[in-house]
């Protein structure tokens, strides 16, 4: 099959003018001027018009567990309160609930031309009963707050329900790339997870590739929590029975890095990233490897929190990506949207740098970078199409673009276009 369009946007080199694709089944063969590839390649032809395609747009951190809490939880001075009020909501839902919030939300994302997702879910055991419409990495979010000694064991059980999850990436294409797991642990965040999760997450992911994510540094109340040792982030985890003697003298990303040997061996992706100090800005200097860094514009806005540090995280060497986060604190789940956000707040990074954080960079975070985010010979076609009359400012145009995508090849676990 030959797909032709008024542009092809690879995400690497420039825009093809009157550019296709060829595919064979879920894989890209190649891609080029419409002439050259009819020329070389034999299939069918569809011929989109004036649009641009592009890859499919990649979410680095979602939650589609709480894609039914979309305008449920008003906007709160503390980020405390806010976490009082969704634990409040969930206590409401069932598991039936759940799996319908995660449905909704991979229909959701699809419809807004993401083909892939990064995605948190507190109940990995609910996976076999979702319809994943998109490729999907899974990452089991773990808390033990409440029973810190069996850490291990919370380790295990999940690792035990992401096992049977059918590999979202278990195709030609994929296996050929840099080996990953397809899926990944998320201790949830320093609050909420104790050391002794964080060493297990850490050395799972050393020694079987498991790809690693967790909530860093994201609001003013846990940098006071660490680094202070008080505000309402501290009373509320002290009053759940968290042992409270560690905080006091550490900012989260020095608690972070103060960790078990090793840790920074991992390059973690960490979600936020918000709240820091000069002195955490000449440690992540030092840091090796750099970590991937999810920024989530709609969401950041909505807790107001610090101005993300994006100009200084990304010229010290940092992989930026964005994410949706969950509807628990977002309007919707289309990375276009967040795009526009993250525009909106940072007007002089270009379009196209843009666009890169929801293909190139979150692939890489991902461990995807050869398989995934751009389009080139041997990729997955994961491709989606936005209307583009002329090929000036496509970036811009790419960024602008507003609503629901049209089409989009999207590929389910099996690699069957959707
Ligand atoms: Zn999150």
């Amino acid at each position: 099959m030959i797909i032709r369009g008024r542009a092809v946007v690879t995400m690497h080199g420039p825009p093809v003018e009157n550019g296709a694709v060829a595919v064979s089944g879920n894989r890209i063969v190649d891609v080029g001027r419409f002439d050259d590839i009819k020329t070389r390649n034999a299939g069918n032809v569809i011929d989109l018009g004036e649009q641009a395609l592009l890859p499919g747009l990649i979410n680095a951190h979602c939650h589609l567990d709480y894609t039914c809490l979309r305008g449920k939880i008003a906007r709160r001075n503390s980020f405390t309160d806010w976490i009082r009020a969704i634990n409040a909501e969930k206590s409401d839902l069932s598991s039936e609930d759940f799996v319908a919030s995660i449905n909704d939300g991979f229909n959701e994302a699809k419809r807004f031309g993401t083909t892939t997702i990064a995605n948190l879910t507190a109940f990995p055991e609910l996976i076999p009963q979702v319809q994943p419409l998109i490729r999907t990495f899974w990452f089991a979010e773990m808390i033990d707050i409440r029973a810190p000694e069996r850490a291990d064991d919370l380790v295990t059980s999940a690792i035990e329900s992401l096992g049977k999850v059918r590999s979202p990436a278990c195709n030609a294409v994929a296996k050929r790339a840099r080996p990953s797991a397809p899926f990944g642990l998320a201790p949830h965040a320093l609050f909420t997870a104790s050391k002794d999760l964080f060493r297990r997450c850490e050395e799972i992911g050393q020694q079987e590739h498991v790809l690693l994510t967790t909530h860093l540094a994201e609001s003013r109340e846990e940098m006071e929590m660490f680094r202070d040792g008080c505000g309402p982030l501290y009373e509320f985890i002290k009053s759940i029975g968290r042992p409270m003697n560690d905080c006091g003298s550490k900012t989260p990303l020095e608690f972070f890095l103060d960790a078990p040997a090793g840790r920074a061996l991992t390059p973690w992706i960490l979600a936020h990233l918000n709240e820091l100090t000069q002195g955490d800005f000449d440690l992540l200097k030092q840091s090796t490897p750099k970590f991937h860094i999810v920024h989530c514009p709609r969401s950041h806005n909505y807790f107001r929190h610090s101005p993300f540090a994006f100009d200084r995280l990304r010229s010290l060497g940092f992989n930026i990506c964005l994410g949706t986060d969950s509807l628990a604190s977002n309007e919707t789940l289309s990375l276009f949207d967040e795009m526009r956000a993250f525009q909106k707040n940072f007007p002089q990074v270009s379009p196209k740098e843009i666009l890169q954080m929801v293909t190139v960079n979150p692939a890489r975070a991902l461990r995807q970078e050869n398989s995934l985010g751009q389009i080139r010979p041997d990729f997955a076609a994961d491709l989606i199409a936005v209307p583009c009359s002329t090929s000036a400012d496509i970036f811009e145009k790419i960024v602008a673009f507003d609503g629901a995508v049209h089409l989009v090849f999207a590929r389910n676990a099996e690699g069957q276009i959707l």
